[in-house]
């Protein structure tokens, strides 16, 4: 299973799928009741004219489970994609760590010196330039110390018998990874990936964007390109 390092800590991996290029062009052929074993230059120009004229459905046909470990504030932006990607029920299709019940140590995003962002100086969203390495290593070391001082409370209040579920208020929220298994048809991460990959998206989630194109372009390049192709 590949899988593709983000975030300083984080993940993705395409854990499972199902269909291929062919698969979308033989649920739009089975119309005129014909299947075809072997992809061909005929199938690169169906695959185009679904996408190009929005006959969707053939590409519903499939379906990719990804497993995502990512901060928390990337997961609840991705969560936001779930009813698009759906393949049967969106509510089977979103399952994640909740501390509720795992005893893994928590683990959180830090961003480097370098990696600290200005506000925008024209829009309400998003970020500017970087600051510089300097601004960056003070609030990286912060955020270490905060997220110690988080980690010191929540030992405190489990050590003292307090619940998980309710220990983990703790916990620095934001920051802290979560991992989460996330299935969607093809078309679904397309869409995904049409709102995501472009500059206005966060940072952090277009990183995870390009992995989760990355790992589904392997086993739909055709259709992939033709979805993103046609937006
Ligand atoms: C740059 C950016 C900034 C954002 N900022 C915010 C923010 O500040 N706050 C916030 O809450 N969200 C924000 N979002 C999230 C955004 O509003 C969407 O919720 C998110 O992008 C998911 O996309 P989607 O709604 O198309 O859902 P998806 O699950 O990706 O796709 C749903 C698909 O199904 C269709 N669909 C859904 N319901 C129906 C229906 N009943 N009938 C027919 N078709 C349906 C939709 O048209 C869409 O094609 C932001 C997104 C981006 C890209």
């Amino acid at each position: 299973m590949k899988k593709i390092d983000i975030l300083n800590g984080g993940y993705v991996i395409l854990q499972d799928y199902m269909g291929s290029d062919l698969s979308v062009t033989n649920s739009a052929r089975v119309s005129y009741n014909k299947k075809k074993d072997v992809l061909d230059d005929k199938d690169k120009g169906l695959i185009d004219f679904l996408a190009r004229e929005g006959h969707t459905s053939p590409f519903r046909h499939t379906s990719l489970q990804f497993e995502v470990y990512v901060p928390l504030y990337v997961a609840r932006q991705h969560w936001k994609h779930i009813i698009g990607s759906g393949f049967q029920d969106p509510f089977v299709a979103w399952n994640e760590s909740s501390r509720r019940y795992i005893t893994e140590e928590p683990e959180f995003y830090i961003p480097n010196a370098n990696e600290w962002r200005s506000k925008p100086a024209n829009s309400k969203q998003g970020s500017g330039e970087n600051l510089s390495e300097l601004s960056g290593g003070v609030f990286t070391k912060k955020l270490e110390e905060h997220i110690a001082e988080g980690e010191r409370l929540y030992e405190e209040a489990m050590e003292a018998g307090v619940a998980p579920e309710q220990a983990r208020l703790f916990l620095p929220a934001y920051s802290m990874f979560v991992r989460y298994y996330w299935t969607g048809s093809l078309q679904g991460v397309a869409h995904f990936l049409n709102l995501r990959l472009p500059e206005d998206a966060q940072y952090e989630i277009r990183v995870l964007a390009e992995a989760v194109q990355e790992l589904a372009h392997e086993k739909f390049p055709l259709s992939l390109d033709a979805l993103l192709k046609y937006n």
